[in-house]
């Protein structure tokens, strides 16, 4: 029997990426790091996931559009705006 307030490790499996991204309701928040605190199998799991979340932020922070690309966006955009739709 599990207690109704209690998830089961499928049910954390299911619910870390959320959890991770913290879109996850107060109340799912604490159950999940509450099974997380004692479940050795689903520790692993978050810590894991946690690893490729953040290797994948950090990447994300380095990789920034060049310059001379984000000038060209901009003029891009600037003619589009002045020519206006096709009339
Ligand atoms: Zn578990």
């Amino acid at each position: 029997m599990t207690p109704a307030n209690r998830l089961t490790c499928e049910e954390i499996f299911r619910r870390l990426d959320d959890y991770l991204d913290r879109e996850l309701s107060a109340d799912e928040m604490r159950l999940v790091k509450e099974h997380l605190e004692t479940c050795a199998q689903c520790t692993r799991e978050h810590a894991f996931d946690r690893r490729m979340l953040d290797d994948v932020r950090e990447k994300l922070q380095r990789i920034e559009a060049p310059a001379d690309l984000r000038s060209r966006i901009a003029s891009a955009i600037a003619k589009a705006k002045l020519e206006g739709p096709a009339s």
